[in-house]
């Protein structure tokens, strides 16, 4: 072990892996270029916030424990759980036990927990319903797929060319934009 790895490895939390054959998510993203997520059926919003933000995240919305292992260990994603099922049952599958009940403290703790920072050109690149990597287009070539009174207020718009759908700042776009910018804020804990 050099330096910066030791380094990197006493500032672990072990606190979250009661399992110690778990290999440890924040190792796991050092050998990684890309850091992958599935989030399971109680982190819906988690997994929204995260991929509002560019990470590579799955929804789990199904029951089915040993699926979900299965995915997260073919896909090399990053288990985010509450289920504590997952974490002691199961030995050698990373994840992280998501202990915040609000959404946006649970993106901080997984950030904070794998020493991630929220680049603000990251957001927004990735399709909220499939996670894929939306592609920037015009209001010429959406024009029908998106209302015409959207079409008359807005000039920028991505789409995803796996489900079809088009994005644009929407209402909700400056909310968001708002709450982003506190994640990607280093003076916030
Ligand atoms: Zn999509």
């Amino acid at each position: 072990m050099d330096m910066f790895t030791g380094s990197l490895y006493n500032n672990m939390k072990w606190k979250n892996h009661t399992n110690l054959e778990n290999f440890p998510a924040f190792l796991h993203y050092m050998v990684n270029e890309e850091i992958k997520f599935v989030a399971d059926r109680m982190l819906g919003k988690l997994a929204t916030y995260l991929l509002m933000v560019g990470f590579d995240t799955l929804y789990f919305r199904e029951k089915e424990i040993t699926l979900l292992l299965r995915i997260a260990r073919e896909q090399n994603r990053i288990i985010l759980t509450r289920d504590t099922r997952l974490i002691k049952g199961i030995a050698v599958q990373r994840s992280i036990f998501v202990i915040d009940d609000k959404p946006i403290d649970q993106v901080r703790q997984v950030l904070k927990e794998m020493d991630l920072h929220v680049n603000m050109d990251d957001c927004f690149c990735r399709c909220l319903r499939c996670n894929r990597r939306l592609r920037k287009t015009t209001a010429a070539e959406v024009a029908h797929k998106v209302p015409p009174y959207v079409l008359i207020s807005h000039t920028e718009f991505s789409e995803c060319l796996h489900c079809n759908r088009v994005y644009w700042k929407g209402t909700h776009h400056k909310r968001m934009e708002t709450m982003i910018q506190t994640l990607a804020d280093p003076r916030r804990p």
